[in-house]
């Protein structure tokens, strides 16, 4: 999952990116309203974290240029103006939800897991395909009674696969997905994580989950024969 961040203040930045990539999201930001809009232009994000008071604008005219390119991702407005008035038109301009600062991280987090739940129509934080069960709270995978130990990208990927699961998701997807702006790394690598989840999830003996599709990309299926 990747988050855009848009916040001048560096100090409050620094905190949620660091919040996020401990919980393993891959996140970009930025701090200025011209160069949130171009952020989003440029890529797909499962979520935003949007400050209202930027030095070249308001963050509700991010807000409303974002909204009116029809692209569906939620916004989270984080904003140290707390006023009803503020809260609403945040929320009629298009925002999904709205946390006044000072803001208490755990909260934070537990709102933006049900933005991008809501986002993907998963209401259930447990992910279930098949005999396959992932928790995307925990973070926790087993595939029947066997547990499944991921490594943290081994996760993003999964994690991507089972939100549109029984939809072929594209490489190109998966990458923009589970790397961010900093990442100068080999695209090939998003194949090795697929392989190593792949050897791990689908047993010799199970029926397989995880699906090449020629020319496509990768599905999570569990009704493919
Ligand atoms: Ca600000």
């Amino acid at each position: 999952m990747r988050i855009l961040v848009v916040e001048d203040e560096v100090g409050v930045r620094d905190t949620v990116c660091a919040l996020l990539k401990s919980e393993n999201y891959a996140v970009d930001a930025v701090g200025t309203a011209e160069d949130g809009i171009y952020m989003l232009k440029e890529n797909e994000y499962d979520g935003v974290i949007l400050d209202l008071m930027l030095p070249d604008g308001s963050g509700l005219d991010v807000l409303k240029k974002f909204r009116t390119t029809g692209k569906a991702v939620p916004v989270l407005i984080l904003s140290a103006l707390g006023g009803v008035n503020d809260r609403v038109s945040g929320l009629d301009i298009g925002a999904d939800d709205y946390l006044v600062k000072p803001f208490a991280p755990a909260e934070l987090m537990a709102r933006l897991r049900a933005l991008v739940r809501r986002r993907y129509q998963q209401p259930d934080p447990l992910i279930r395909v098949g005999e396959l069960e992932i928790n995307t709270r925990s973070r926790a995978v087993k595939r029947g009674k066997r547990m499944i130990e991921l490594k943290p990208k081994e996760f993003a990927v999964l994690e991507v696969l089972a939100r549109n699961v029984d939809v072929p998701v594209t490489r190109t997807m998966l990458w923009e997905r589970i790397y961010d702006w900093d990442y100068d790394g080999m695209s090939n690598t998003v194949d090795v994580y697929v392989s190593r989840l792949r050897a791990k999830i689908d047993g010799d003996d199970e029926k397989p989950l995880l699906h090449t599709i020629r020319g496509v990309g990768y599905l999570l299926s569990a009704s493919r024969a």
